[in-house]
C-alpha cells in the first residue's frame, strides 16, 4: 500500500537495523567495509561510494519526490554542480531569469570558465522563443528567489521532451510537499537541504533526484567519481530532522498566510509577493530608506541570510543572496532596492505580526 510522506518520513531508518532494533538509524562511520570474501561485497566497500546511513537518506528523498533514486551531498550548490557535471562541456542552457544569487554566480563562472553557455528567460512566452535544438537542458526555479515568479512545470517539460533537452527543477522554496516536479514531467530535482527539508539552521546539505535510473546511475557515478558525499554525521541529522518536515512546513505555511494578510494592509508596504502557497514572501517597502530602519528594529525576526528554517529570517537580496548579479541587471527584472525576504519560522504568529508591526512604524 502506498504509504503517505509523513509516514514514509516519521518511520525513516526505523527497522533497518535488525541486530538491536534501533529506532534512529544509527551513524555508520566507517570509511570502509570488509569484504566477506575474495569477489564478494556486503553492498558497502568504500564510504564515498556509498555509506549506509546516507543510503538511508537517499532512498527516503527518493521516495518523497517520487524519484528512482537520489544522491545526498555536502550542500545545494554542490548539488547543483553535480547536476550540470551530466552535461559535456559547451553545452547550452536556458536558465530562469530570477534565481538564487550563487546559481547565477556558479553560472556565470561556467560561462567566464568557457566550461558552458547561459542564455535567461523570464516567463514560459520567453522560454518558448528561446528554446532551440542547440540547448541540452532548462534549469528552473519556480517560484524564483526571491521574486515569487511561478512557472507550469509541465508546459515547460512538454516543451524540454520535444526538444530533446532535460528539464531540471530547484524544488526548494515549495519542497515535495506542494510540487513534485518528477512527477509534472521534469527529469533531475534539486534542493538545498539546508533549507525546509532539514529546517533547523544547522545543516548544509543538498539533494539531486533524478526520474529516470539510468540517469540516476550516472548521477552516482559521478558522485563518487568527484566526492561531493554528504557526510555520515550529517546524514544522520538530516533524517533526523526529515521526520518532522511535515508538520514544520505545514506551520511555516499557515504562519505565512497570516503575514501576508498583515502586509498587504500596511501602509508602509507597497507590494507583497506570495504565489499563494509555501512559506516564503518578498515584499516592497514604500521606500527603499526604511530598509535599514526596519532591520535595526526588529527584536524577534532575525536579519541574516537562508531560509527554511523554524526560526523566522528576514534577508536583503541586494546586499546578501543576491548581491553577487550585477546592479542593474538585478533592476532591470524587479530585483529592487526596496525588496525584502521573509523565511517564516513556526513561532507564534501573533508575536511575528507584532515584531514587524513596531519594526514598520513610521516615527
Ligand atoms: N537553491 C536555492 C533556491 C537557494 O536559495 C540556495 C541557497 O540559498 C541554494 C540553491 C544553494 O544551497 P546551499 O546554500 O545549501 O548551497
Amino acid at each position: 500500500m502506498k504509504k503517505e510522506i509523513a509516514t514514509i518520513l516519521a518511520q525513516l531508518g526505523n527497522r533497518t537495523d535488525q541486530q538491536t532494533g534501533a529506532i534512529s538509524a544509527p551513524i555508520y562511520l566507517s570509511t570502509t567495509y570488509a569484504h566477506p570474501k575474495f569477489g564478494e561485497s556486503t553492498g558497502f566497500d568504500y564510504t564515498r561510494t556509498k555509506n549506509p546511513t546516507r543510503s538511508i537518506l537517499e532512498e527516503g528523498l527518493a521516495q518523497l519526490e517520487g524519484g528512482a533514486g537520489a544522491v545526498a551531498t555536502s550542500s545545494g550548490m554542490s548539488a547543483i554542480q553535480l547536476a550540470f557535471a551530466l552535461f559535456p562541456v559547451e553545452s547550452h542552457f536556458l536558465v530562469s531569469r530570477d534565481l538564487y544569487g550563487g546559481s547565477y554566480r556558479f553560472f556565470q563562472e561556467l560561462e567566464t570558465q568557457g566550461v558552458a553557455f547561459f542564455t535567461y528567460f523570464t516567463d514560459l512566452t520567453d522560454l518558448k522563443k528561446q528554446l532551440s535544438a542547440e540547448v541540452s537542458a532548462v534549469f528552473l526555479e519556480t517560484p524564483t528567489n526571491p521574486l515569487m515568479n511561478v512557472t507550469d512545470i509541465s508546459s515547460v517539460a512538454k516543451l524540454t521532451q520535444a526538444n530533446d533537452a532535460l528539464l531540471l527543477v530547484d524544488n526548494t522554496f515549495l519542497t515535495p510537499l506542494r510540487q513534485q516536479p518528477l512527477l509534472d514531467g521534469a527529469d533531475i530535482v534539486i534542493h538545498s537541504g539546508t533549507k525546509f527539508l532539514s529546517g533547523h539552521n544547522d545543516l548544509l546539505a543538498g539533494v539531486v533526484v533524478a526520474k529516470d535510473p539510468v540517469l540516476y546511475q550516472r548521477l552516482a557515478f559521478l558522485a563518487n567519481t568527484t566526492g561531493p558525499c554528504l557526510g555520515s554525521f550529517d546524514s544522520w541529522l538530516f533524517i533526523r530532522s526529515l521526520k518532522t518536515f511535515p508538520i514544520r512546513f505545514e506551520k511555516q505555511e499557515e504562519n505565512a498566510k497570516k503575514l501576508v494578510d498583515f502586509l498587504q494592509g500596511h501602509p508602509a508596504v507597497k507590494e507583497v509577493l506570495y504565489p499563494g502557497v509555501g512559506a516564503m514572501i518578498s515584499f516592497r517597502l514604500q521606500e527603499k530608506t526604511q530598509v535599514p530602519k526596519l532591520l535595526q528594529r526588529l527584536q524577534l525576526i532575525s536579519f541574516a541570510e537562508s531560509l527554511g528554517g523554524v526560526e523566522t529570517l528576514i534577508t536583503y537580496p541586494t546586499t546578501q543572496t543576491h548581491a553577487d548579479i550585477p546592479q542593474e541587471l538585478r533592476e532591470s527584472y524587479g530585483l529592487t532596492a526596496d525588496l525584502l525576504r521573509l523565511s517564516v519560522g513556526i513561532e507564534g504568529v501573533n508575536d511575528l505580526v507584532a515584531d514587524l508591526d513596531q519594526a514598520l512604524k513610521e516615527e
